[in-house]
């Protein structure tokens, strides 16, 4: 992945929490109007750009007198079915009033995972760039059941980038970034930051047993496990290297090792640093 402003083919994913409107369940113009020009600056660079949109049950649902709450299947493929008209209505009417081609393409699981289906969609995929068009992709929910969908559009964006060979995927939501797991469904959900590395200095201690390049867990002083990552050193040398700086390594092991104990690249962290008194780590096996 590239940043955005050097990427040829760029993949960007709508929620439909962005795009419609929780009051009234209609479309969000005004956001929407201001997606369109950013789209349009991007096709202006000479960048080309492929929109996942959902949207579809949340707008097809208010215009059926469906409920709040969780739908059936049936209903939600049905909500699906009122809701992509009037979304594909609705970026037609916006970006074509911009000389901008619309191409609505609905996809299932299978048209990425079955190689016949996916180099079929994927050559699809392309004549439309090729073409100067702008797809607007969704999943086929009126077909997709349960067991057999992508489920949510952050997925099947990126199989869309995938397939098309896009350098830069963008996720527009209402979430703030990475969590241990749903913040709308699971309470205890923590955002994950990406941070600074582990190094030699900090360990405290290690526990059980582990070889360079295993995930282990790394505890807090209280216990708690505060992040996990890909260790570089195996629970011996760890040990042997732990509290110290990291230009004591090649003295103390007899070779040049990193200087980090756990990069950085390859650590995430499920707990802010610095909350619960200091924070002692100690590398265990990952659970
Ligand atoms: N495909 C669903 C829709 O258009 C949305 C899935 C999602 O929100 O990720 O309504």
């Amino acid at each position: 992945m590239v940043p955005l402003t050097q990427a040829r083919r760029i993949v960007v994913k709508v929620g439909s929490a962005l795009l419609v409107d929780a009051e009234s369940a209609r479309i969000n113009r005004a956001w929407l109007e201001t997606l369109v020009e950013d789209l349009l600056r991007l096709r202006g660079r000479g960048q080309r750009v492929i929109l996942v949109s959902s949207g579809a049950i949340a707008l097809g649902r208010r215009r059926l007198g469906l409920k709040h709450g969780t739908l059936r299947l049936e209903e939600s493929q049905a909500a699906a079915a009122v809701g992509q008209i009037r979304l594909a209505h609705a970026y037609k009417e916006l970006l074509e009033s911009n000389d901008v081609t619309v191409a609505q393409v609905l996809l299932t699981l299978e048209d990425s995972e079955r190689r016949r289906r996916y180099l079929n969609a994927r050559a699809t995929l392309e004549s439309l760039l090729e073409l100067g068009a702008l797809p607007v992709i969704n999943e086929n929910d009126t077909v997709a059941t349960a067991e057999i969908r992508y489920g949510d559009n952050d997925r099947l964006a990126a199989r869309v980038a995938q397939m098309t060979g896009a350098d830069c995927l963008v996720l527009l939501s209402d979430v703030a970034g990475l969590y241990s797991a749903d913040p709308n469904r699971d309470p205890s959900a923590r955002l994950v930051h990406e941070g600074r590395s582990l190094l030699p200095a900090g360990v405290t201690g290690t526990r059980g047993r582990f070889d360079r390049g295993d995930t282990v867990s790394v505890l807090a002083a209280d216990g708690v496990e505060i992040a996990r990552g890909i260790i570089a050193y195996s629970d011996g040398d760890a040990a042997r290297i732990m509290g110290r700086k990291s230009s004591e390594i090649a003295e103390l092991l007899g070779f040049r090792g990193r200087d980090e104990m756990i990069h950085r690249d390859d650590l995430v962290l499920l707990r802010p640093h610095g909350t619960g008194g200091a924070a002692v780590p100690a590398p265990q096996p990952a659970p």
